[in-house]
């Protein structure tokens, strides 16, 4: 079948002249074609016809160009002198440690410190500090928990004083006793953790609710520990 693209549009481009045919490694002889871009560009553009009728090629490069053009309109960070983020304010562009490197913006801290930071890590917000504002914050955190030997919600000193009788009827920590409506006597184990109650069962008897009790506690209860004394070796 003989194709003619003379005058046909593909994209932005225009068929003007067919040209021989070409060899190619993947299918044998390939139809050249010269186009010329709408944008009078005025490059020398050859394309063999499946480039053009697939689609492939729709102008000299004039469009990618735009296209790329309007992606970085839309992600330009503007910043300039002054500006706030979070505790920082711009002061100067500096050129940045290496040549590649693109310019970052020297900052000074409400706490006095000055720091430089990428204009994409001010606009972002990645970084709102010369890092005095996290060290503050989870130092203050960190006294409150020991203050109050409060700990993710578990009381580390009440998991470790665990063998102190328990002030419930049952005389082990977590079980209670129900009776039911029909006046049968249950017991009803469940286990506090982070803040969160979670329910192990009813049991017919309170050696099955104690060991039900036991078990949670040394799941819930000794993996914590474990991590906690780690990350407060002072406490152990
Ligand atoms: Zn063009
Ligand atoms: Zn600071």
């Amino acid at each position: 079948m003989k194709v003619d693209l003379i005058g046909q549009k593909f994209g932005r481009l225009t068929v003007v002249e067919k040209l021989d045919s070409r060899a190619s490694n993947r299918s044998g002889k390939m139809r050249y074609w010269r186009c010329e871009c709408e944008c009078g560009s005025g490059i020398t553009l050859e394309f063999p016809t499946g480039r053009l009728t697939s689609g492939n090629v729709k102008s000299c490069g004039c469009y990618q160009k735009e296209h790329l053009a309007k992606l970085n309109d839309k992600t330009r960070i503007d910043i300039t002198c002054g500006q706030k983020f979070g505790l920082l304010t711009t002061i100067e562009k500096v050129p940045g440690k290496h040549k590649r490197s693109g310019k970052r913006w020297l900052c000074e801290c409400e706490c006095g410190n000055r720091i430089t930071v990428s204009p994409a890590e001010l606009f972002h917000g990645r970084i709102k500090s010369c890092g005095c504002y996290r060290k503050k914050y989870s130092k203050q955190i960190f006294d409150q928990c020991h203050k109050k030997n409060f700990v993710e919600g578990t009381y580390p000193a009440g998991i470790i004083n665990k063998n102190k009788p328990s002030n419930n009827k049952t005389g082990v920590r977590g079980v209670s006793i129900r009776i039911t409506s029909r006046g049968v006597k249950r017991f009803y184990a469940n286990i506090v953790f982070k803040g969160k109650s979670y329910h192990l069962g009813i049991f017919d008897t309170l050696e099955e609710a104690a060991e039900a009790r036991a078990k949670a506690e040394s799941e819930y209860f000794e993996k914590f520990l474990e991590r906690y004394y780690k990350e407060h070796p002072d406490k152990n």
